[in-house]
């Protein structure tokens, strides 16, 4: 088999993923391999939908790896007896024995064991940077490719999704204390999950009417189809979670009513309040955050022509930035009509922050990029219409605290690109709505959530974690924390009532820092 680029399509039939909603098969043969064999084996690339077919539909763009495409990569895992790449997951996936079980044909051992390590599993196959992570220090990847260990992930799991009759019940164990969770996006719905496997009663509280997080509103329909993600949030409330949406935590309810409410508290607001770049004419008609924009078109519908929500939809478009952000918006617009869909990145490509996936997908999609280019004014017509955007070229000087070369102006390089519209998606912060309700919550000084090495907040009870407390990160990062903030609650909770919980037989030892936090809060 021909060495290919790790994202590159092979020619392959997809019959098998189940397009009929089946889902994807379970292995029906299992060869042994030799080491020599099983060394010589080349990475499987994720089959895709056709680059030009898809930058005009907002269908998925990975298509998922047939069965045999799955086993073969599997049996390219040389289950080490010291496998890095568990440390290399946030939330300890058990990666080698997942895929043993899938390669082994055992679907329901693979499916029930990935599913206990990890709360969304058919998000984090989807949309994790596998390649800084668990793929980035996999053994394989030392002389060669690394197992395609996210596409395995992604397997795995839609076939769970797709088999639930063949799946273990989870029993709801009612009658534990109760757990406030401020937030549905990856850290709460996976400390919620967390929490009502050990035994707690979990309520999650949701500002928007729909649950899941930027899974949800940000991240696109073409790489994170919002059925799967209701499907894993479905999954979650069969188990004993309970949601309530609609519900603002600073405006319906306050912060202090549900510590009254609930034995703890877990805040995970995340970090969706826009930055814009202050430069003149930003307020110009055709200027959209990469939030509002994603928002629109993700959540209230305005990708279909029929939905009631209006969008612009420009020609020519410039997206200022170079993250994921930024990649889902310049291909969002690709898909809305745009003639010239362009990404203006103050830094090289070397420094891109979005996945390479993502980047890659994007040039595929026929996306350009402007590298070490930063805007300087955006420019309008009589009517406040935009008309295009001036920016300097930038010259890579040394590298500033983030470890990369920072951006320098070069004088006299001023350049002007002609679009109708500008999508500003250089980042986010923290959102001042709850925070600033509750002056005894400690914040640091860009206004995100200070907490302690258990994720405690200076309020007693009150835990927290995700972007609200690291400043916009990821999926991964965002569960690390849910899944740390269910047991460090549980510990406390078990500190301060003296109720013994499932946790601590489920090898959950107590922590010296919680339990005398739980003291204090006792008095
Ligand atoms: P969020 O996902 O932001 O969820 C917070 C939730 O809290 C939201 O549902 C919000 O409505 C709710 N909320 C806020 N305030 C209140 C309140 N006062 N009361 C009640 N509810 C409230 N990461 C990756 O790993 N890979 C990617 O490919 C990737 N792509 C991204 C693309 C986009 C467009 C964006 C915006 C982010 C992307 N990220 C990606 C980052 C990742 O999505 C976030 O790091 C992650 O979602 C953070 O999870 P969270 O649970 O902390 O917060």
């Amino acid at each position: 088999m021909s060495e290919l680029h790790p994202f590159e399509t092979e020619p392959v039939s997809v019959g098998e993923t189940g397009g009929d909603g089946s889902g994807p098969a379970a292995p029906t043969e299992h060869r042994t391999y030799t080491p020599k064999e099983r060394m010589a084996i080349d990475r499987h690339a994720m089959p895709e939908q056709d680059a030009v077919l898809r930058s005009a539909n907002f269908r998925e763009v990975n298509l998922g790896y047939p069965e045999q495409l799955a086993v073969l990569e599997a049996e390219r895992c040389l289950q080490c007896k010291n496998p890095v790449c568990i440390d290399g997951c946030p939330v300890r996936v058990n990666i080698p024995r997942f895929i043993e079980l899938l390669r082994d044909g055992d679907m329901v051992g693979a499916a029930a064991s990935l599913l206990d390590d990890n709360a969304l599993p058919c998000v984090t196959g989807r949309v994790c940077p596998q390649e800084i992570q668990c793929e980035g220090v996999c053994v394989r990847a030392k002389k060669g490719t690394p197992v395609g260990i996210g596409y395995l992930e992604r397997y795995v799991a839609d076939w769970a999704l797709a088999h639930p009759e063949s799946l273990p019940k989870a029993a709801p164990s009612p009658g534990g204390r109760s757990v406030a969770i401020i937030g549905s996006g990856p850290a709460g719905l996976t400390a919620a999950g967390e929490l009502v496997k050990i035994g707690y009663d979990a309520t999650i509280f949701e500002a928007f009417h729909a649950t899941g997080g930027v899974l949800i509103y940000g991240i696109p329909e073409f790489r994170m189809p919002k059925d799967i993600v209701q499907r894993e949030v479905d999954r979650l409330v069969a188990a004993g979670v309970k949601i309530e949406t609609n519900a603002i935590i600073g405006r319906t309810y306050t912060l202090r009513e549900l510590r009254e409410r609930f034995d703890a508290v877990f805040i995970a607001v995340g970090a969706g309040l826009p930055v814009f770049m202050h430069v003149p004419g930003e307020n110009l008609k055709g200027v959209y955050s990469a939030n509002e924009y994603l928002t629109r078109v993700n959540l209230m519908g305005a990708w279909n022509p029929e939905a009631d929500t209006p969008i612009l939809r420009g020609h020519r478009v410039v997206v200022v930035g170079g993250g994921n952000v930024a990649m889902d918006a310049v291909r969002t617009a690709r898909r809305l009509g745009a003639e010239e869909a362009t990404i203006a990145y103050r830094r090289g490509r070397a420094e891109l922050p979005a996945r390479i996936e993502e980047v890659h997908h994007a040039e595929q999609e026929g996306v350009r990029f402007e590298f070490q280019v930063a805007p300087t004014e955006v420019l309008g017509d009589e009517n406040r219409w935009v008309t295009g955007i001036r920016c300097i070229r930038m010259a890579l000087g040394e590298p500033d605290s983030s470890g990369r070369r920072r951006p320098e102006p070069i004088p006299g390089s001023e350049f002007e690109i002609p679009c109708e519209m500008v999508v500003v998606a250089i980042g986010t912060r923290s959102n001042p709505l709850l925070t600033a309700s509750e002056p005894d919550l400690a914040l640091n000084q860009w206004g995100y959530i200070t907490v302690d090495e258990n994720l405690m907040t200076s309020i007693p009870g009150v835990f927290s974690g995700g972007d609200i407390v690291r400043g916009a990160a990821t999926v991964i990062l965002a569960m690390g924390d849910g899944k740390q903030a269910a047991h460090s609650i549980d510990r406390y909770l078990r500190a301060r009532h003296g109720v013994p919980h499932l946790a601590i037989m489920n090898g959950h030892p107590p922590n010296d820092a919680v339990d005398a936090g739980a003291a204090r809060a006792r008095g």
